[in-house]
């Protein structure tokens, strides 16, 4: 049987960061480079990190956007990188009873028609600490508690609900960590005078090629012949540490694992709640016109139940182009069923309505189903995933990155966890 020191499962940014860290790791140390197998189920590298280049437009499975607090390790990638990175000043709005106000929303509500701003500042300042309308401690009662009945009931509540497709009662009050932009009454009453929308994103970058170039740059550090493309893990005997893939079995001494907690679990017959882990998943059309639309718009999002996307990006805006090149997200249950033809002719009935499109002809188009793509966090999962993480670390067994960690995050956080770990391996290598 062939055995490796560190079995890796998933060449997307976390699998493909956990081996080239280790390598640097081993470098640094003056060690020998270390042992790994990468296997990746899919026949390309890159998980959701991929672009589609198509007639002429370029898409990535859906709007990557990023903002690197890390600036060592945005300097690594760009180190390996060819072409250029563009800089964007970000312009976002939400459309609200047919009114476009800039984002976030909660610093914004100036921008909403006189009555609606009303009802919404007046909320704000009466806000009711008990929060009649949620159960206590849950994502809810947070919105409503900080933000007051109509913030929470005009954008925040319908929004998330539509892009979780879950009651936002089941969610954790830090569901989306730092991703979520808080605001306090000052903070919002001082944006009426001098706008300040800063967000954790509000200048972002973009590759000209598409955000695969992150995964060409971390594949510059790891050789092919430790990548095994269209191999998937299906089983793992804990206690031997084997693995079982599509093609052969395996011995390790590490696995490190991308995969979805709840797939490496079973695959490990590790037992647990399985009721604790829910998610949404997001079918993604990318479409492509035959001339432009809006102008200096990067992305929007529809609060509007009837309205069938919760989220519409423009790939012309940011890469520049003569023809409107869209995003448009569908959150949708986990166990719904998707008639992709239904919901594409829904998506352009929609477009039209929300006035994105007017006659324009569709030329080119792309569609993506990201199945696990928003977790639920809630107490359940955080519970379980810290009993079930001491489980698989005692057998050497490490479940990193968005899925794996069970968690709400970007390619950079994907960066940073992996590199923390490959660094714990140091003194082994
Ligand atoms: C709608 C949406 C928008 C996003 N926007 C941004 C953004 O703007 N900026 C940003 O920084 N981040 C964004 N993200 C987050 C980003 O996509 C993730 O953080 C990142 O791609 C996760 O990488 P990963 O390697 O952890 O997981 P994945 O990309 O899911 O990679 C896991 C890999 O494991 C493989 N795999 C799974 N099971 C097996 C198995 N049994 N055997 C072998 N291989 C297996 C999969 O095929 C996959 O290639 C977004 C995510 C979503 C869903």
């Amino acid at each position: 049987m062939q055995t490796v020191e560190y079995l890796v499962v998933g060449a997307g940014m976390s699998g493909l960061g956990f081996t080239a860290w280790l390598r640097a790791e081993a470098a640094a140390r003056g060690r020998p480079l270390p042992d790994v197998l990468v296997l990746e189920a899919d026949d390309a590298p890159g998980g959701y990190c991929k672009t589609v280049v198509k007639d002429g437009f370029t898409w990535d499975y859906s709007g990557h956007f990023f903002h690197f607090k890390h600036k060592d390790i945005e300097a690594w990638l760009r180190a390996r990188m060819d072409g250029e990175v563009r800089t964007v000043a970000k312009h976002s709005t939400i459309r609200v009873a047919g009114t476009d106000v800039d984002f976030p929303f909660q610093k914004n509500i100036h921008q909403l028609p006189h009555e609606l701003f009303l009802t919404c500042l007046h909320d704000l300042y009466f806000r009711d600490e008990d929060s009649p309308d949620a159960t206590a401690g849950s994502f809810k009662e947070m919105l409503y508690k900080r933000f007051g009945r109509g913030i929470a009931e005009l954008f925040l509540v319908p929004y998330n609900q539509k892009l979780y497709a879950t009651d936002l009662d089941r969610l954790d009050q830090d569901a989306m960590g730092r991703f979520f932009p808080h605001a306090d009454i000052a903070d919002i009453v001082r944006n009426m005078r001098a706008p300040d929308n800063a967000s954790y994103n509000a200048t972002f970058t973009y590759p000209a090629h598409g955000a695969i170039e992150y995964v060409r740059a971390l594949l510059r550090e790891v050789p092919d012949d430790q990548l095994a493309l269209g191999e998937r893990l299906i089983g793992v005997d804990l206690r031997r540490q084997v693995a079982w893939t599509t093609k052969r079995e395996l011995g390790f001494k590490r696995l490190v694992s991308s995969a979805p907690l709840p797939r490496l679990l079973a695959a490990c017959g590790v037992e647990h709640d399985t009721s604790a882990f829910t998610w949404n998943k997001v079918l993604v059309f990318n479409l492509g016109f035959d001339r432009k639309g809006k102008e200096g718009l990067h992305w929007m999002y529809f609060p509007d139940p009837s309205t069938v996307f919760y989220r519409v990006g423009w790939y012309d805006n940011i890469l520049g182009g003569d023809r409107m090149s869209l995003y448009v997200e569908i959150g949708a249950d986990k166990d719904a069923e998707l008639d992709v033809e239904l919901m594409r002719a829904r998506v352009l009935e929609d477009l039209a309505r929300e006035g994105i499109i007017a006659g324009h002809q569709l030329v080119a188009e792309h569609s993506v189903v990201l199945d696990p793509a928003y977790v639920h966090i809630t107490r359940a999962s955080m519970a379980e995933h810290a009993r079930v993480k001491r489980t698989l670390e005692a057998a050497g067994v490490y479940s990193v990155g968005r899925y794996g960690g069970w968690t709400y995050c970007s390619i950079e956080d994907n960066l940073v966890e992996t590199r923390a770990l490959a660094r714990t391996f140091g003194p082994l290598l």
